[in-house]
């Protein structure tokens, strides 16, 4: 040993400024809190701001982290094992103490140290965005016909929202400003580009819908970079799963619809054959399949029923696919005078 303390003398090697380390700890403050610390709430959400970021926590969780981190210690110790009492002094003032160890080489000695946390109200920049109307992109949804049926347009807007509320799961920015309806569709308002995008390569695929995009310079931010909001228009076809369809002088019904195309099921020997995207626009609707015709089944045979025509209530014989289950009621179309089965 050759070491010594320079206050007291005595013999050592463990010295931390020349000093033991009693002689070191003697009068002197390890650990400090400034006299109040902010602690920013958004009144909107109760999101907590944390290094710049809106975080959700509790309340008491939240105090004690903005007190512990506003906390700062001696250069040669290490702040451990913090423990917090919180003692609101009102609504906006919460007093914290501080109970910790300090670490100083193998050293450990207990400090503590008060502040109060001033909660402050503000609102965070999501919520400003969403009561400030902010959007990127807009859905324009239309159809070729002239109006956007009430049906149609409930259950494209539900996976519309659907898909919205999917991605604000993972991203807190994704959000619907706001849906309008206007003449041949509806607009829905997007907080992200991004939503946009995607939206509409889902919904093309889904309906086998046309798409386009055009964007347009709207200004810059703060940082000068240039800003775009870009409409999507989604194109929505005439046809739908379930319509009886005249494709190339025959009759079908549309059984399934992709990314891809469809298919279609033949009115007169029920074969089901594919038919290509591009092809799609030449399929004619005949009949929709909520405004088809039911009529009563009076027999069964293999192949073939015998059903009432609920026009003039005359027996009539139409061939059905061989093995297809019969109810008591079948759906029916008239082309050109004929009736028949709707597979
Ligand atoms: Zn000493
Ligand atoms: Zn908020």
């Amino acid at each position: 040993m050759n070491g010594f303390c320079v206050e007291c003398g005595i013999d050592t090697d463990k010295l931390i400024r020349g000093m033991c380390i009693d002689c070191f700890l003697r009068d002197r403050m390890l650990m400090s809190l400034p006299d109040h610390v902010d602690l920013f709430v958004c009144t909107s959400c109760g999101q907590y701001l944390r290094h710049g970021e809106w975080q959700s926590m509790a309340r008491n969780k939240a105090i004690t982290h903005a007190a512990r981190e506003a906390a700062t210690c001696i250069k040669e110790g290490r702040i451990k094992g913090t423990n917090s009492t919180i003692n609101p002094l009102d609504d906006y003032n919460i007093s914290v103490t501080l109970d910790c160890n300090i670490e100083i080489e193998d050293f450990e000695t207990p400090a503590a140290a008060a502040t109060i946390v001033r909660i402050k109200n503000t609102v965070c920049k999501i919520c400003s965005r969403r009561s400030g109307n902010y959007y990127e992109a807009i859905l324009q949804i239309r159809t070729a016909e002239k109006s956007l049926s009430a049906k149609l347009q409930d259950e494209v807007l539900e996976r519309v929202e659907k898909f919205v509320d999917d991605a604000a799961t993972t991203n807190v920015n994704a959000f619907i400003t706001k849906m309008e309806i206007v003449p041949g569709g509806v607009d829905v308002y997007l907080s992200l580009i991004a939503l946009g995008r995607e939206l509409t390569k889902a919904l093309g695929d889904q309906y086998c819908a046309e798409t386009d995009e055009s964007s347009k310079l709207v200004g810059q931010t703060r940082d000068g970079i240039d800003m775009y909001r870009v409409s999507y228009l989604v194109r929505l076809p005439d046809f739908h799963i379930g319509d009886v369809v005249r494709y190339g002088k025959k009759y079908y019904r549309l059984t399934r619809v992709s990314s891809t195309g469809g298919k279609l099921k033949s009115l007169n020997n029920f074969s089901e054959m594919p038919i290509r995207r591009v092809n799609m626009p030449d399929m004619k609707v005949h009949t929709r399949s909520d405004e088809m015709e039911i009529a009563d089944v009076i027999s069964i045979s293999d192949g073939e029923i015998q059903i009432m025509d609920p026009n003039n209530y005359n027996t009539v014989d139409l061939l059905v696919p061989k093995g297809a289950e019969i109810g008591e009621t079948v759906r029916i179309v008239r082309i050109d005078g004929v009736i028949y089965y709707v597979p």
